[in-house]
């Protein structure tokens, strides 16, 4: 490649990164943005100034920087100002003529963000103020700032912003100088970082609302109080439940430290809820920000403040598993990803009051594993990540959901003493530096002596689920089997498992109850395991659950006899241990086809208010649904609708006037409308109803609630645009602004949608101003909600225009609109399930993946993984029950 094909490169090879690696070694960057006018909207950039100190191995070799800003104006590499025609190219800066130290210093101007990569700007409709966050992770720094956009190379950053004097200026390090540079302008200035990677840098800005606390510090580590600051936008200041969230920090804190034994190593811990916010949120050491979704407008339900406390505890993880021992390269990404999902939710269990952190682990965290393991795509949890492409593709349910459950499952089979030791002394041999999957395998395997590289590629280097199952002898003994076949090789792995299978029977009052549990292992290399004291009562009714308390990482699959009991019997498990394993199963075997839909709508209108977890009730409610609406066949909707709608309605009334498992039923209910005419009377009815109704007790209709119904209605046609006008008027806050777009899309005018697909498709609205990340979002999940033959439809134009969105978009916007536009919901063809590949809709795609064989592989995966899901749906609609 010439040298300015080169410089045009936006991809980075792991290749080009060890070799770059091998020659530089940064001391520190200096990086200083100039935000003083970012409340000026026709401004589309600010001024960045960045100095780099280096050391390089050879003497006159040359290197390059990333960067994907707009312009840059000076290249100064020791004390040369460079020909900027010769050096800069749309990705990266060229720096020819190295010495033993070298100094460079680049001017230029970067682009405010409109997809939540690199520096986001959001115009805060309330009130007008403008808020600007970063997130990098993993190669969006160089959106911003000129680096070397690679992990292991980490660096010493001193940060710099001039902005407003009335805003929160925030970066890393704590704020050590403030200047006034101009009227109503500072300039400050903040401590040093320890080392760290370019994708953990961050900065903040903008008139945000500031909560402050302290956590008094730990004795035993000699870990120094911390200063502790909240901040979200002042619109949303009387929502901030600032108290709870210092708590749940606080706790968080006071465990790490007894777990790790090593003080938090980042100063202050800010923890910062912004806008339009693609992820949950992002670990940057000192500086953590959320989605602002976390701060709550609507009523919250106890499951959603445990799902929130969880984040906050990932993320908290990732201080000491990422920030302080870093990996060395995105194939090890799931080395920080799947510690944080793990210690995430064992933090809320046993730091926090919350209940329900392992239920949702068990059935929702995991559930988005077993999707994922079920695709063509799926690969081993240790992935092979040639560049930063595939790097960004890597951020799925396996690094971090089937991460989390392997690494579950190693820590109930090593044991909670050896993990720990291990632990802590990962952290002291690499802290401030990068590790490989090796490196901790050799702390484990000290502080075990259990032989960590078997165990290793069995789990870590294999794809694919494996399958447990039980079987009874005639004298009522339990044996466990295991059939697992790496879904890549096609080869069995008979993986280690040590797990808890329990026999539940009827009691008294019908209900299913834990009559006996035992611990048992299935060894390496081993399908069965013969369980001799567990007994089954052969002449009752019982239910034998494999992994009971949700050790192992398998699908389970029910004997007939278990799959007629917890299909009919509600479970009394006060912990929802078994519930959750129950309930997760029958999931999967809804959406392999190995049960009708029918049958678990059924089951979920029956056994429903008899799940007492909050999260997973409405986590079964909403499946429930989905069942129904895309699983089972178009011919039982109707009547399914009837008993699923019944059996909500009843909810309203029968589940506590008021509590969260009335609220989700009634959220069930609003999306069980959507499209549904036979349920537009109850949509109504609920959408006036008060809290004093018979019908509804206590069930409060805000704003979350209130837009459910009117989408509902809206795709039903039974208001107008004028009438989500109107509501809009009345709160015009940015959640609202979405959820009005949602309505708006989901109006069945056809003109209407034809013009708002095409925003989405071509990514700006008929202004020709660019659409948000979360607009896009809000927009296609409107148009997805009813007339699936519309989304059908257009199909051929979003077929033949997915490379140029691919092409032209960053990542995230394209996958949002991907995704979003893709039509989900098909009439299967005739001749069963084996007849379903040739459905016209799967015949397109796999023309376009015939033809695209070059597409960037990213690209592929998403059209694969959905061509996977609408032929799951397909299948299980056509299948006849046996
Ligand atoms: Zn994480």
């Amino acid at each position: 490649m010439s040298n300015t094909a080169l410089l045009d490169d936006a991809r980075l090879t792991r290749d080009e990164a060890y070799a770059r690696a091998e020659l530089v070694e940064i001391a520190s960057y200096h990086i200083e943005l100039d935000l003083r006018d970012a409340m000026d909207l026709n401004q589309s950039t600010y001024p960045v100034t960045t100095t780099l100190r280096f050391t390089a191995d050879t003497e006159g070799s040359a290197t390059f920087l990333n960067y994907l800003g707009d312009s840059v104006t000076s290249v100064n590499v020791n004390g040369d100002i460079l020909d900027i025609d010769e050096v800069v190219g749309s990705a990266r800066i060229l720096v020819p003529n190295l010495q033993q130290e070298n100094v460079v210093t680049i001017e230029s101007h970067s682009q405010y963000s409109h997809s939540g990569e690199g520096l986001h700007r959001f115009v805060d409709p309330v009130d007008g103020q403008v808020y600007l966050y970063s997130q990098f992770e993993p190669a969006d720094a160089r959106r911003v700032y000129p680096n070397m956009e690679q992990p292991d190379l980490k660096a010493v950053f001193r940060t710099t912003m001039i902005g407003p004097d009335t805003w929160v200026l925030a970066s890393n390090g704590e704020e050590i100088e403030r200047t006034q540079v101009a009227d109503n302008t500072v300039r400050v200035s903040f401590a040093p970082t320890q080392p760290i990677s370019t994708y953990l840098t961050t900065f903040l800005a903008g008139p945000y609302a500031t909560f402050e606390e302290t956590w008094a510090g730990h004795e035993s580590t000699c870990a120094e109080a911390i200063e502790l600051r909240i901040f979200a936008r002042q619109s949303l200041i009387d929502h901030v439940d600032a108290e709870e969230l210092f708590d749940h920090t606080r706790r968080g804190l006071t465990w790490f430290h007894e777990q790790f034994q090593l003080p938090y190593p980042w100063g202050k811990y800010d923890q910062a809820f912004v806008p339009e916010y693609n992820l949950g949120a992002m670990e940057n050491p000192g500086l953590v920000t959320f989605n602002e979704a976390y701060i709550f407008t609507s009523r919250a339900t106890i499951a959603q403040h445990t799902g929130r406390a969880t984040t906050i505890m990932h993320e908290m993880t990732h201080m000491w598993f990422g920030n302080l021992v870093t990996m060395k390269w995105w194939d090890d990404l799931w080395l920080k990803e799947a510690f944080a999902d793990f210690f995430g939710s064992k933090a809320v269990a046993d730091a926090t009051e919350l209940p329900g952190a392992w239920q949702s682990f068990a059935h929702q965290r995991k559930a988005w594993a077993y999707v994922q393991d079920s695709y063509p795509t799926t690969h081993p949890i240790v992935a092979d990540i040639v560049d930063l492409e595939a790097a960004r593709q890597n951020f799925d349910g396996i690094t971090y959901a089937k991460g989390a459950a392997v690494i579950k499952q190693l820590f109930h089979y090593v044991g909670e003493d050896a993990f720990l030791e291990a632990c802590r002394n990962y952290f002291q041999r690499f802290g401030y530096s990068t590790a490989q999957l090796r490196d901790f395998l050799g702390t484990l395997e000290e502080s075990s002596g259990s032989d960590m590289q078997a165990w290793s590629r069995a789990w870590l280097q294999t794809s694919g689920p494996a399958t447990l199952s039980a079987t009874v002898s005639t004298d009522g003994t339990v044996t466990v089997h295991q059939d697992a076949t790496d879904r890549l090789t096609g080869q069995t792995v008979l993986r280690p498992h040590k797990l808890y299978v329990s026999v539940f029977t009827l009691n008294a009052v019908n209900e299913l109850e834990n009559s006996s549990r035992s611990d048992v292992i299935i060894p390496a290399g081993k399908s069965t395991a013969h369980i001799a004291d567990l007994r089954v009562p052969l002449e009752q009714t019982y239910v034998i659950v494999v992994n009971d308390h949700d050790q192992t990482y398998a699908q389970v699959a029910f004997d007939e006899s278990s799959l007629d009991a917890v299909t009919n019997y509600p479970i009394r498990d006060p912990e929802s241990t078994a519930v959750a394993t129950v309930w997760s199963s029958l999931w999967t075997m809804v959406r392999q086809a190995e049960m009708p839909a029918a049958d678990f709508v059924r089951a979920v209108a029956k056994l429903g208010d008899s799940l007492v977890d909050v999260s997973m009730h409405a986590r079964v409610l909403e499946q429930a649904v989905m069942a129904l609406k895309a699983y089972a066949p178009a011919s039982q909707r109707k009547r399914l609708t009837k008993e699923l709608g019944t059996a909500l309605m009843d909810a309203l009334v029968v589940l506590e006037a008021g509590s969260d498992r009335q609220r989700s039923a009634a959220r069930a209910l609003a999306q069980l409308a959507e499209g549904t005419d036979s349920l537009a009377a109850e949509a109504t009815f609920l959408l006036a109803g008060d809290e004093s109704s018979e019908l509804s007790p206590g069930l409060q209709i805000d704003d979350e609630l209130k837009w459910l119904l009117l989408t509902s209605l809206a795709s039903l046609g039974r208001l107008d645009l004028a009438r989500l006008d109107d509501e809009l008027a009345a709160a015009h806050t940015a959640t609202n602004e979405l959820r009005y777009r949602t309505a708006v899309a989901a109006l069945p005018d056809l003109a209407l949608r034809a013009e708002l697909w095409l925003e989405v498709f071509n990514g700006v609205d008929a202004r020709d101003t660019p659409l948000s990340n979360a607009q896009i979002t809000a927009t296609a999940r409107g148009l997805a909600t009813s007339k699936p033959e519309f989304m059908a439809e257009q199909f051929q134009t979003l077929l033949e225009g997915l490379i140029s969105i691919w092409e032209s978009r960053s990542n995230n916007l394209a996958t949002r609109t991907i995704n979003g536009l893709f039509p989900m919901t098909h009439k299967p063809v005739k001749g069963g399930p084996a007849a379903q590949v040739k459905h016209p809709i799967l015949v397109n795609i796999d023309a376009w993946l015939a033809q695209y064989q070059d597409a960037a592989g990213a690209l592929r995966r998403i059209v694969i993984e959905r061509r996977a899901d609408i032929l799951a749906r397909l299948i299980a609609q056509s299948t006849k029950k046996k």
